[in-house]
């Protein structure tokens, strides 16, 4: 990397990029258009509360509360908790935060798909009656026998024709408890030769002797997704049921649901492509077992996909909206690149984040020929992008801290920062050039000896003289001590979510995901920072106030990402 007079190039953004266009609200267009649903646009959002939401469910989010929103319309939040062994409390709360923190709000539209148990029992029953359900005692393994392959057709249950009155006792006393689990099921009698699995008798209820967070011991049999999902979303009046593509063959069950039960209320099912991230992976079952082995330190851990833990590494909601919209929405598949997110914060924080100087690895700098005991406040400009946000005063004394790296004793052709005889800019300060380096018994540079030019105060030198490098700096007496915390892609593949190149995630972690350096200096300005600030450091990237781990005069920065846009150069690479 070459050095620049000017740090702020590091943070040059791309030409803007329009949205991707979204099939999804034209489709939404000419429903309107076409006068469909009496002008209605009603969309849910459907989490299972078995985890902790990830950068995917932002995906399907902003969608649907987006689509609300534009239309006029609405957006339920409806818990899917037809699975009672899963699900737990401490979800639905992280459910509703995250969706707050994301921007969105439900109003009144707040569900669970177990407010529907009853209303899904008695239709049920309804589909008994019309000889479109019944009662299978074959086993959970011989329901799979019987199901046939993708090549060959399915065989009928030998229980498939029960009287209407044999199947209604049945299911009655199914409900009462009178069976053990996986006595019995409620299957849909629709078609065992269907070229479409999902079309063989699916089965609509099973037995569980589960508790419920909600219902309690209530009930002993629930219902499977396929059957509730549609039925709740019709129960709601859900115009629009947005979902992803693994569900598309799904689609003529809840088609055939709705039909058969003849309600009023037939939403259309639309699905689109789910949100692969690069260097990450985006399934709660994975992340359950990361956080249970302690690979890391919860499911808000900075370096986890999952919304709480991007929040925690400092993300804005608004970037997060902002990288949704721009992956935009469509049918096919595919993985986007971490460092397109990276990018829509790091162009969000280049307006917004008020800069500051912190030293990640000190390195000792006394300035022989600055007098002892004196010291000085240099002006520093807030944000050069925006003049708006003012200027503050730096202190400036005859000991200081650069950043160790900015230092060579033997520097390489490239290297054009600090070196032995040679002269550097210290930011807003002066130019100071190296006359020793000072070295402990075991050969350690522990400190560097400089003088400075007192004719280049503020930067500039009054006869046009150029040097290479800009450095940041802390005067050590005035600087204050903070943990800093860098972070980097959690697993080393670009795709660990794939079982070839990652046959166990826990195999492809990145040691040097978290790297914590605990005796930074930082400028006096940063030691009053507020839990939850972000700043950029000058040359080293945009960094918020653990809202957690701070304590007060000693604050923990979570690096949110550095300033190396590896998007934006490959957007002005492509031209
Ligand atoms: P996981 O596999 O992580 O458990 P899920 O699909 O089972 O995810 P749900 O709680 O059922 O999680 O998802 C709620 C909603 O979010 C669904 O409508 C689902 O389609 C959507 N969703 C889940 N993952 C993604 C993703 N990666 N991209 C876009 N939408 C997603
Ligand atoms: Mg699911």
């Amino acid at each position: 990397m070459t050095e620049k007079e000017n740090m702020n190039e590091q943070n040059e953004t791309p030409p803007e990029q329009g949205a991707p266009s979204n099939f999804i609200r034209e489709i939404v267009t000419a429903d309107l258009a076409a006068g469909k649903n009496n002008g209605a646009v009603v969309t849910r959002f459907p989490p299972e509360p078995n985890g902790y939401l990830h950068i995917g469910h932002a995906k399907s989010i902003c969608l649907n509360f987006g689509l609300a929103a534009e239309f006029k319309g609405r957006c339920h939040l409806r818990f899917d908790d037809t699975n009672p062994a899963k699900e737990e409390v401490e979800y639905i709360d992280s459910i509703k935060e995250d969706v707050h923190w994301l921007g969105f709000d439900w109003g009144e539209h707040m569900y669970y798909a177990s407010d529907y148990f009853e209303k899904l029992y008695e239709y049920a029953v309804a589909l008994i009656k019309k000889g479109k359900a019944y009662v299978c005692s074959l086993t959970a393994a011989e329901i799979r026998e019987y199901r046939g392959t993708l090549t060959e057709p399915g065989r009928e249950s030998p229980y498939r024709n029960r009287s209407v009155e044999e199947n209604l006792d049945l299911f009655a006393r199914m409900r009462a408890g009178e069976f053990e689990e996986g006595k019995h099921v409620l299957r849909a009698k629709i078609d065992m030769a269907s070229g479409n699995l999902n079309m063989r008798d699916p089965v609509m209820y099973r037995i569980l002797k589960a508790e419920h967070h909600r219902t309690g011991d209530t009930w002993c049999i629930y219902p499977m997704y396929d059957y509730a999902h549609c039925v709740s979303d019709s129960v709601e009046g859900i115009t629009h049921s947005i979902c992803t593509l693994e569900f598309e063959d799904h689609r003529p069950l809840y088609d055939w649901f709705l039909d058969e039960l003849g309600v009023a209320c037939h939403p259309q099912q639309i699905e689109f492509a789910r949100l692969n991230l690069t260097h990450t992976v985006m399934s709660k079952r994975k992340f359950l077992k990361l956080v249970g082995q302690g690979h890391v330190s919860g499911w808000d851990d900075p370096r986890m996909p999952t919304l709480s833990g991007i929040r925690r590494r400092g993300y804005t909601p608004s970037s997060v909206r902002n990288f949704c919209e721009r992956i935009g929405v469509a049918k096919r598949n595919s993985v986007v690149d971490m460092a397109l997110l990276e990018h829509c914060i790091r162009e969000e924080m280049n307006k917004a984040a008020p800069r500051a100087m912190a030293v990640l690895r000190p390195l000792r700098v006394v300035l022989t020929n600055y007098p002892e005991g004196e010291s000085e406040e240099l002006d520093a400009v807030n944000n050069p992008e925006d003049p708006s946000m003012g200027a503050r005063k730096v202190p400036f004394s005859r000991e200081l801290y650069i950043e160790e790296e900015d230092f060579m004793e033997n520097p390489p052709k490239q290297f054009f920062r600090l070196a032995p005889g040679r002269e550097v800019r210290l930011r807003y300060a002066y130019f100071i050039t190296c006359v020793d380096v000072v070295k402990d018994g075991n050969g350690r540079i522990i400190e560097l000896h400089c003088t400075y030019d007192p004719a280049t105060r503020g930067g500039d030198a009054p006869d046009n003289r150029k040097v290479k490098a800009t450095l940041h700096w802390v005067s050590a007496q005035h600087a204050s001590e903070a943990e800093v915390r860098l972070y980097d892609h959690l697993f080393t593949t670009p795709n660990p979510g794939d079982e070839r190149e990652c046959p166990e995630i826990t195999g492809c972690l990145n040691p040097a995901s978290l790297v914590t350096l605990d005796s930074c200096r930082i400028e006096p300005s940063l030691a009053r920072a507020e839990r939850g600030a972000r700043f950029q450091f000058e040359r080293q990237g945009y960094f918020f106030v653990d809202p957690i781990d701070s304590a007060e005069g000693r604050p923990v920065f979570n690096r949110i990402v550095s300033l190396k846009d590896s998007y934006a150069k490959a957007m002005k690479a492509k031209g």
